[in-house]
C-alpha cells in the first residue's frame, strides 16, 4: 500500500536550528524506568521506535549534576564522562535508523530527595519534597549555587554533545527547578532571579544561551515549558523567550491533563492552549495529546497549530506509528487506550510495560519486535493445529501471533461476542477507548485466513479433544469471588452467602437495579471499584464505597488517575469510607471496622458486592490435564487470568509470550527449572 497524499504533511523534514529531522513523528522526552541502571534496555527500546519511524527520539529527565537524583526512579545522568558511553547507545541505536537523538538536561528542584547522592536537594525556597511525602527538605539555592547549576548544566551539554544527542532540552517545567524560579507564587526571591516576570525567567533564559554556547551549532536548543490559557502570565513569559530556542516542546502546566487517562481527557486536549503560544513564536513547536489518529495528526500539522507531531503514549503502544502512515496501513495503528499502565511501571521503578504493546520493554531482554515474529525452529508448525479457549485479550492475542507464525488457529468462545474482560469493563463509564484492545486484534485477525473464531461455543474437555489439536491454550480467563477473601482478609465474610450479594461480573453484564443501596467492599483499589460506583450512581442508586486504604484507587497514583478518580466518585455523591474493611453483612445491615482500632459501624444496603480477587476459571484445565487423553497432546497450557488473575496488559502480555514461545519452539518458562533471564548485569 501507498501513503494517502492527505498525510504527506506529516512526512516533510523540518528544519531545528542546525539539524533537519526527516518528519514531523516526534517522541518527546518520557520515563521508561530504565535510565542509567538499564541502559541496553534503553538504547534497544528507542532504537525500536527509530526503526518505527519516528522522526526524533529523546531520552528521558537527565540530571546534569548528583544535586538533582531521583533515586530510586529511572533517570538518566549526564554528571561525568563516565556516563558518555551509556547515553552513547542509544543515540548510536537512534541515529542507525536516520533519526535524531533529543536529551533532556534535568534540574530537580524541591520535587526530589537525593536519597541516593545525599545532597539536599536545591529549591527557589526551603521547603519539604513535595512531590513523594518525604522526610527531605530542600536547601534554598543562593548565588553561587546558581552559578554552579549553569556550568553544570553548560558541562552537561558538552558531554551531550560527546554522546551523541542532536537536540539538548533546558527542562522548564513539570515543577522542578526552573519551573519554581517562573512560578510568582513560589519565587519569594528578592534579587535579580525573583520579583519581576524578566527576573523570574532569568534563569531559563540564561541556560538557553549558555546551552547554545556549549552545544557550538552541534545541537539544536530545545525548551519544555508549559503555557496555559488559565494563566496569563505564562504566556507574557513565552513572549519574552519566544525565538530563543530552535524548537519549544510545549504542554499545559497540569501533569495530571498532559498525561490524564482516556476516562478523563481526550486526544488532541490541549491544542487550544499550544495554539495561542504558536502565534508568538516563529520558531517549531511541538506538543503532545495522546494523538493515534493520523487524520488529526494532519488536522494540527495544517491548522498550523503545532510543528510537530509530539507523542509518549502513543509510540509505546504503538513504535511502528510513523512507518504505518507512511506505507498506507492504517488499521493496523495499535492505538494507545490511555490507561497509563506503561507510567504505572516507571512509577514502581521498573521498565514500562504496555496494555497494547506486549513487546514494550522486551526488545532487549528477549529480543521481542513489536511487528515481527523471531525466526522459527518449529518447521512442523503449518501442519499443526492450536486450539485457544477463550477469545478475551488473552487468547486473542496468542491467535494473533501463532496465526502469524502460520499454524492453523481454532479459537472456541463460549459467548456470542470475543473480548472477554474488555468487551465487559470497555463499556463502563469512560473506560470506551479500551475496546482498543479487542478491536485491533480482531481486525488483525481477519487479515490471517488460518486463523478461524468459533462464537456461541462453550467447550468441555470432550470438545476439545474432537477437534482433534496438537496444542491446547486454555485462555478462559477468571471470576470475580464474592466471599469477600482478598488482600485485607484471609476468611470468607460472614453472611457472603445471603441474596442480597451481588458479584461483580453480574453488574459487568449489566445487572444493575435502580433506586437502591449499593455498598461496594473494594479491596482491589484500582479503577474498578471507583468505575462501577458511577455506573451504579448512574443508575439513581445511593452507592457508598468502603475501602481499607487511606484513599481509593490507591494504585491510581502510579497511573496517576487518583486524585481524578476521587474526584469523580465525590462528584456523583458517592458515599467513600476509608481506612475499613467489611466484617459481616447480616440481610441488609453490613458491618465494617475501622484497620487501626477495629472499631465497628453499620451501613444499611439492599446490594453489597465484594471487589476482592478473582478465581481462574480453570476447571477445563484441570479435566484437561487429568484426562488420560492429554498426553496425545502436544502441549496444553493457562495463559491470562485463567493461569494468574491480573492487569488486562498481563493477559496480553502472556498470550504474546505463549505463541512466541511455540511459534518458536521454545519451552514454556514457567515449567524450566533455571530459565535463561537476561539481565543488564548478571
Ligand atoms: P483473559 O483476560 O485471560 O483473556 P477473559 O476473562 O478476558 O480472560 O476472557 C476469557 C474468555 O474465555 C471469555 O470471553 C469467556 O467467555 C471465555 N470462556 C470461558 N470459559 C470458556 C469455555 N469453557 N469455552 C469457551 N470459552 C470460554
Ligand atoms: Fe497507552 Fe496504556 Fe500502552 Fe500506556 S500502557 S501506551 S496508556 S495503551
Amino acid at each position: 500500500m501507498t501513503r494517502d497524499p492527505r498525510y504527506n504533511c506529516l512526512f516533510e523534514p523540518l528544519e531545528i536550528g542546525p539539524v533537519t529531522t526527516r518528519n514531523r513523528f516526534y517522541q518527546v522526552p518520557h520515563c521508561s524506568g530504565m535510565g542509567r541502571t538499564r541502559p541496553q534496555t534503553l538504547a534497544a527500546m528507542r532504537g525500536m521506535k527509530a526503526e518505527g519511524g519516528w522522526g526524533v527520539v529523546c531520552t528521558e529527565y537527565c540530571s546534569i549534576h548528583p544535586s538533582s537524583d531521583d533515586a530510586a526512579y529511572a533517570f538518566a545522568t549526564l554528571w561525568d564522562e563516565s556516563d558518555i558511553k551509556a547515553n552513547a547507545l542509544m543515540t548510536d541505536a537512534v541515529h542507525e535508523h536516520g533519526s535524531l537523538a533529543g536529551v533532556e538536561l534535568w534540574v530537580g528542584g524541591n520535587y526530589i530527595a537525593n536519597y541516593d547522592s545525599r545532597m539536599p536537594p536545591l529549591g527557589v525556597q526551603s521547603r519539604p519534597a513535595t512531590f513523594d511525602i518525604h522526610p527531605v527538605q530542600s536547601k534554598r539555592i543562593d548565588k553561587q549555587d546558581i552559578r554552579n547549576l549553569r556550568l553544570w548544566h553548560r558541562n552537561a551539554a558538552k558531554r551531550a554533545v560527546e554522546a551523541g544527542f542532536d537536540i539538548v532540552y533546558v527542562y522548564a517545567n513539570h515543577g522542578y527547578l526552573l519551573s519554581e524560579f517562573l512560578d510568582p507564587h513560589c519565587n519569594n526571591r528578592c534579587d535579580e532571579y525573583g520579583g519581576s516576570l524578566e527576573n523570574r525567567i532569568r534563569i531559563v533564559r540564561e541556560l538557553i544561551e549558555e546551552t547554545r554556547e556549549a552545544v557550538n551549532g552541534k545541537c539544536a536548543i530545545a525548551t519544555r515549558f508549559s503555557v496555559d490559557l488559565d494563566e496569563p502570565e505564562s504566556y507574557d513569559a513565552f513572549s519574552m523567550l519566544a525565538d530563543l530556542p530552535d524548537l519549544w516542546d510545549l504542554t499545559v502546566n497540569d501533569y495530571h491533563i498532559e498525561m490524564g487517562p482516556s476516562r478523563f481527557v481526550a486526544e488532541a486536549s490541549l491544542q487550544q492552549h499550544i495554539g495561542k503560544a504558536k502565534k508568538i513564536t516563529t520558531k517549531p513547536v511541538v506538543a503532545v495529546g495522546r494523538f493515534t489518529s493520523p487524520d488529526t495528526m494532519a488536522g494540527v500539522i495544517k491548522s498550523g497549530t503545532q510543528d510537530l507531531i509530539g507523542a509518549a503514549r502513543p509510540s509505546i503502544a504503538d513504535p511502528f506509528l510513523p512507518e504505518k502512515i507512511n506505507s498506507g496501513n492504517h488499521d493496523d495503528i495499535r492505538e494507545c487506550i490511555g490507561c497509563n499502565v506503561c507510567y504505572a511501571h516507571n512509577s514502581l521503578k521498573i521498565p514500562i510495560r504496555c496494555t497494547q504493546n506486549p513487546t514494550m520493554g522486551e526488545e532487549w531482554r528477549k529480543g521481542w519486535h513489536p511487528e515481527r515474529l523471531p525466526a522459527s525452529k518449529n518447521s512442523v508448525q503449518q501442519r499443526e493445529q492450536v486450539l485457544i479457549v477463550g477469545a478475551g485479550p488473552a487468547g486473542l492475542e496468542a491467535a494473533r501471533v501463532l496465526g502469524l507464525a502460520g499454524f492453523k488457529v481454532l479459537i472456541a468462545e463460549a459467548t456470542r461476542q470475543p473480548g472477554g474482560r474488555v468487551r465487559r469493563e470497555s463499556r463502563l463509564p469512560g473506560l470506551n477507548e479500551w475496546s482498543r484492545v479487542t478491536d485491533w486484534r480482531l481486525q488483525q485477525l481477519l487479515k490471517l485466513p488460518n486463523v478461524e473464531l468459533f462464537l456461541d461455543s462453550p467447550m468441555q474437555a470432550a470438545d476439545v479433544f474432537d477437534t482433534e489439536s496438537q496444542h491446547v491454550l486454555v485462555a478462559t480467563g477468571s471470576s470475580w469471588a464474592t466471599d469477600g477473601i482478598g488482600r485485607h482478609r484471609q476468611t470468607s465474610i460472614n453472611g457472603h452467602e445471603q441474596p442480597s450479594i451481588r458479584s461483580v461480573d453480574q453488574i459487568l453484564d449489566g445487572e444493575i437495579e435502580q433506586n437502591l443501596t449499593y455498598l461496594i467492599f473494594d479491596d482491589d483499589h484500582y479503577y474498578l471499584g471507583p468505575v462501577l460506583a458511577s455506573a451504579l450512581a448512574s443508575r439513581h442508586n445511593r452507592v457508598i464505597i468502603v475501602c481499607p486504604q487511606g484513599r481509593l484507587c490507591h494504585w491510581g497514583n502510579y497511573t496517576d488517575e487518583i486524585h481524578a478518580t476521587n474526584k469523580a466518585v465525590l462528584d456523583v455523591g458517592v458515599k467513600v469510607v476509608t481506612n475499613h474493611v467489611l466484617e459481616s453483612i447480616d440481610n441488609g445491615s453490613v458491618t465494617v471496622s475501622c484497620v487501626f482500632t477495629a472499631t465497628t459501624q453499620q451501613f444499611i444496603a439492599d446490594r453489597i458486592v465484594p471487589l476482592t480477587r478473582q478465581q481462574p476459571n480453570d476447571d477445563l484445565l484441570r479435566s484437561l490435564s487429568e484426562d488420560p487423553r492429554a498426553t496425545e497432546l502436544k502441549s496444553l497450557r493457562a495463559i491470562g487470568d485463567c493461569l494468574a488473575p491480573g492487569l488486562i496488559a498481563a493477559a496480553v502480555y502472556s498470550g504474546y509470550e505463549a505463541g512466541i514461545q511455540l511459534a518458536c519452539g521454545l519451552p514454556d518458562a514457567h515449567q524450566e527449572a533455571e530459565p535463561v533471564f537476561k539481565r543488564e548485569l548478571p
